[in-house]
């Protein structure tokens, strides 16, 4: 895919759903909630990458209890605005799970497929307590019956990009979240693309 015409990524969209103020505002909240949940603990935070990198970024640092952070790579889109297969995961996690307390941190819950894999994945190794916290919440387009513990925004059914979210790899950089032109949808030259 050539880069983007526009000196401005923000103008190759069609429409901001939520703007940078409103996630930064929205986050101090959500890391209140979690701190508050997590009172005495240490948490343990799993970020699924690439998606969630900025959210978990920017969320960590709004809560206020000692955490540490690991990361796990799933993949399951390759350069489509919907999955072409089921999520593959690649776990490096070297942090011991068996008792922690384990926060997922994921940028959108849709069909929930992935968070459900990531869940099962994750259970297996005996934590403490597992819960979820995702950005955005697609909630009309559930197949599997999941509910996130923490949830930033709950958005229409409509593909988004920004804030973390890619079509194509491209667009993660935006400060915001938005729907995309259609003219901006183009056959890409990237191979892969992951979460
Ligand atoms: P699910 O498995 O719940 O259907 O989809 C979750 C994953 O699909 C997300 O982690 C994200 O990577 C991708 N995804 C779902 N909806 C969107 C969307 O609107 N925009 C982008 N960029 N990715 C999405
Ligand atoms: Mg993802």
């Amino acid at each position: 895919m050539p880069p983007a015409k526009n000196s401005s990524l923000v103008a190759d969209l069609e429409k901001v759903l939520i703007d940078a103020t409103e996630i930064d505002q929205r986050l101090q909240a959500l890391g209140q909630e979690i701190s508050e949940c997590y009172q005495d603990k240490e948490l343990t935070v799993i970020s699924v990458i690439n998606g969630a990198i900025i959210f978990t970024a920017d969320l960590i640092r709004q809560i206020k209890i000692p955490l540490m952070l690991e990361s796990l790579r799933v993949s399951s889109y390759q350069n489509s605005c919907a999955p072409q297969t089921a999520p593959a995961l690649f776990d490096a996690v070297t942090l011991e799970l068996k008792g922690a307390h384990v926060l997922i941190i994921d940028d959108i819950l849709d069909s929930g497929r992935t968070l459900s894999a990531v869940m099962q994945h994750l259970q297996s190794k005996q934590p403490a307590s597992l819960k979820t916290c995702v950005l955005l919440d697609k909630m009309c387009r559930r197949d599997c019956p999941l509910t996130a513990d923490f949830v930033g925004f709950k958005i229409p059914d409509a593909f988004v990009v920004g804030y973390g979210l890619d079509y194509a790899q491209r667009y993660r950089q935006l400060p915001c979240i938005g729907i995309l032109k259609p003219e901006c949808y183009q056959a890409p030259s990237a191979k892969q693309d992951s979460n």
